[in-house]
C-alpha cells in the first residue's frame, strides 16, 4: 500500500500543533508505529516533545538536519509527523516523497507564510504535493476575526526565522496585518482557550 503526505498549514497560534497532536494520538490509538520530528531550532517548550501553545504534547525527535531522520526512523514506523516545517531546509520535500513511497502516511506542520506575509518554503510546495492540505486559521488579535498572517511585535527586522511566541508575534487578519516589526502587541489575551473554526 502506498503512503501519502498531509499538511497542516496556516498561520501562528492556528492550532497547526494541536492538530498534528490530534492526529498523532489517533494513530496511537490504533495501535500504529508513529515517530514525531521537530527541528533543533524548536526549543521553544521541551527538547524532546512537541508542544502546542495549549501545553499538549507528545515525544518527538529533535533533527539538526532533516537528512538525520534516516539514522532515527525504525523499519517498523506507519506513521511520521514533522512540526515546524518550516524550520527545515528544502529537503523535507524529498523526504516527504520517500516517506510516502515507503507506504508511510506522513504528517507535516508548518508556517505557510512568514511575517512578511510571503510564501515560506518548504510548506507551500508540499501543499501542492500532498494528498490532503488543511489550512488553519488563528483569531486576529485586533477584531476577533480569522487570522491568517502572524504578525511581527518586536524582535529583529533582518530575519525571516526568529523562533518566539507571545513575545514575537499575534495573529492577525489581511486587514489588520502589515509586513513590518509593529513593536508593540495589540493587546494581550486572557485565557483565550479555544481553537477557531
Ligand atoms: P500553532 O502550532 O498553529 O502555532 P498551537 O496548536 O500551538 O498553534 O496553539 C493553538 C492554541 O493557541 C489555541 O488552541 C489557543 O489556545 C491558543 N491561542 C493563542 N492565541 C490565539 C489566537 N490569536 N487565535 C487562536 N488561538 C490562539
Ligand atoms: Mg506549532
Amino acid at each position: 500500500m502506498s503512503g501519502w503526505i498531509e499538511v497542516i498549514a496556516g498561520s501562528m497560534y492556528s492550532g497547526k500543533t494541536e492538530e498534528l497532536i490530534r492526529r498523532i494520538r489517533r494513530a496511537q490509538y490504533a495501535k500504529l508505529n508513529v515517530q514525531v520530528f521537530k527541528p533543533m531550532i524548536d526549543q521553544r517548550y521541551h527538547q524532546t516533545n512537541v508542544t502546542s501553545h495549549n501545553q499538549t504534547q507528545v515525544e518527538a525527535t529533535p533533527l539538526e538536519n532533516i537528512s538525520d531522520i534516516w539514522n532515527h526512523l525504525k523499519n517498523s514506523t506507519q506513521v511520521v509527523g514533522f512540526d515546524e516545517g518550516q524550520f527545515f531546509t528544502m529537503d523535507l520535500v524529498q523526504v516527504c516523497r520517500d516517506l510516502s513511497s515507503r507506504g508511510i502516511r506522513v504528517i507535516v506542520a508548518g508556517l505557510d507564510m512568514d511575517w512578511k506575509g510571503q510564501p515560506f518554503e518548504p510548506i507551500p510546495t508540499l501543499m501542492a504535493i500532498a494528498e490532503e492540505v488543511t489550512k488553519n486559521r488563528a483569531v486576529c488579535m485586533v477584531c476577533g476575526e480569522l487570522a491568517t498572517y502572524s504578525q511581527k511585535i518586536s524582535g529583529s527586522s533582518q530575519t525571516q526565522i526568529e523562533v518566539g511566541a507571545e513575545d514575537f508575534y499575534e495573529a492577525r487578519c489581511r486587514l489588520h496585518f502589515a509586513p513590518i516589526v509593529e513593536q508593540k502587541p495589540s493587546r494581550k489575551f486572557d485565557n483565550l482557550n479555544q481553537s477557531p473554526t
